[in-house]
């Protein structure tokens, strides 16, 4: 049985209850890891603020701090193969996916280990005589972080690294059913001798140990990544003590293409948009909009490429699209396919469980195309997380950007075309935290990234995913104190 790391030891559930990991590709059991609870949450809270408040962690400098992320990153290449095929297990998504997962994560830590001892705050220039004012950035404190399934050591890192840069104490809690790399990484933590307590995994569901971090007054700010529902109760819970809040929430992210686009590489870039890891990417390119002009033959070229998409192993090399995470998520899909069909969208290819036999122990989603949809459609306007593309048809610019403008979600948005100032016109009116032009998908750690409306709120990544996980002090210093004599 794996355990979980509280306080610098890796102990059991207070309860000594268990789950059972499945690997979303047949079902099987590929782990079993002790269930925490809000006590075993409680615990690890307890932990980080002993480390943040009377811990040598306070006393560790931000060069020391950068150089442990840099080990970080070290290690994490060093293990690339085993903890890319463990997120593989896990997630169903391709081992090659896992593997450009683990250089990402190795990038992160190592970007917030260079930034970490760069920016000692600057100086303003006091109005008033004889003062000097200088602005400095302080560690917040005891962070709860909650991740998500989809990219289980991914989102992780982008919440680990800015926050111990900075020198914060951490309790994080992974995804329920995909928490083995997460496991992993504690123990890469534990060999390069971050202070105990520092750093806390507490394994276990999200109303139990995820609400304690959210209510729990000991923590001074909690960053989540997942659905609207849950951040919506994360937000509610954190203003009990008006904890600092980070929420990565949800997306249902327009693509545009425009006549004038390469179409070869706008097709290939649509299908790579929505049907990568089966689609449960938070900024999937799940709304198509394409010009009237290349309508037609753009979806007749799209659903003959779909229906060569080859599902399988992730450990299949052949592979091109895994399963989708479990049942209940299968489940959820196929309802939004029967939403979809009742709404009177056109189902060109797809729409069902597969029913290859060699994947009936899996959770497998053919991938799916609607056409003739409109916004207004539930099919159009929610998140499906699953491999199901909608598309919707333009006559010209502004009504394009009005059609990928309507939305409750500010996620990330495309725009195909080779005249580049209509590109820049296009992305200056969406209203999203990040726009690709001939490109879909990249971000990279030097960037922010988060959302716009309800896709969340703060940034992850950059320069401002550190700050986040920063107090802002002024220091105001009279060089030359005299009496006022106010009161004489
Ligand atoms: P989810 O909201 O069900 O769960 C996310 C995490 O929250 C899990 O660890 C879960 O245990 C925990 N949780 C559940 N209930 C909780 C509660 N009451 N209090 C505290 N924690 C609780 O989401 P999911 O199904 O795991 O992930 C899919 C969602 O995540 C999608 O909506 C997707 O768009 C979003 N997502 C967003 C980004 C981004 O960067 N914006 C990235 C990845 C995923």
């Amino acid at each position: 049985m794996k355990k979980m790391y509280i306080n610098g030891k890796w102990v059991s559930s207070a309860t000594g209850q268990t789950r059972e990991i499945i690997n979303p590709f047949n079902q099987e059991v590929i782990a079993v890891v002790t269930e925490g609870n809000k006590d075993d949450a409680h615990r690890a809270i307890e932990a980080a603020r002993k480390a943040f408040d009377e811990g040598e962690w306070r006393s560790v400098s931000a060069t020391q701090r950068g150089y442990m992320l840099y080990q970080v990153a070290e290690k994490v290449k060093k293990c690339k193969t085993e903890l890319a095929e463990l997120e593989t297990l896990d997630t169903g998504k391709t081992l090659e996916e896992s593997k450009a997962d683990m250089d990402e994560i190795a990038a992160v830590f190592q970007y917030y280990a260079g930034l970490a001892d760069k920016d000692g705050g600057h100086v303003i220039d006091s109005p008033i005589p004889d003062t000097t004012s200088r602005i400095v950035r302080e560690p917040v404190g005891v962070c709860g972080q909650i991740t998500p399934w989809n990219y289980p050591l991914l989102q992780a890192s982008w919440k680990l690294a800015p926050a111990l840069a900075a020198g914060n104490t951490v309790v994080l809690k992974p995804s329920e059913i995909t928490p083995l790399t997460t496991i992993k990484i504690a123990e890469i933590f534990d060999e390069i001798g971050f202070p105990q307590g520092v750093i806390n995994i507490v394994l276990g569901s999200g109303q139990s140990v995820g609400a304690e971090l959210a209510n729990s007054h000991d923590v001074d700010l909690i960053s989540f990544t997942g659905g609207g529902t849950t951040g919506r109760k994360i937000m509610q819970a954190a203003s009990g003590n008006f904890k600092k809040i980070s929420l990565e929430l949800g997306g249902k992210n327009p693509n545009i293409v425009f006549d004038d686009a390469d179409f070869d590489t706008a097709i290939d870039y649509a299908m790579n948009a929505v049907f990568f890891h089966a689609g449960q990417v938070c900024s999937a390119g799940a709304r198509l909009i394409v010009h009237e002009y290349i309508h037609d033959q753009f979806v007749e070229k799209l659903v003959e490429k779909v229906k060569r998409i080859y599902m399988g192993s992730g450990f299949d090399k052949e592979t091109e699209m895994g399963p989708v995470i479990s049942k209940e998520h299968l489940d959820k899909i196929l309802q939004y396919v029967e939403i979809g069909i009742e709404e009177g969208a056109a189902l060109l290819v797809g729409g069902k469980r597969s029913l290859n036999p060699d994947l009936k122990n899996g959770f497998f989603m053919e991938p799916t195309i609607f056409a003739n949809c409109h916004t207004n459609m539930r099919i159009v306007q929610e998140e499906v997380f699953g491999p199901v593309a909608t598309v919707e048809k333009f006559k010209t610019e502004e009504e394009a950007v009005k059609i990928a403008n309507s939305s409750v979600y500010g996620l990330a948005g495309a725009v195909w075309t080779q005249d580049m100032n209509r590109a820049e016109r296009i992305v200056k009116e969406l209203r999203m935290g990040t726009t690709w032009i001939n490109d879909y998908h990249p971000y990279i750690p030097q960037a922010p990234w988060g959302g716009y409306k309800q896709s969340g709120i703060g940034r992850e990544l950059g320069v401002t995913g550190l700050e986040e996980y920063t107090e802002v002090k002024h220091i105001f210093q009279n060089i030359n104190p005299k009496p006022l004599r106010w009161f004489d």
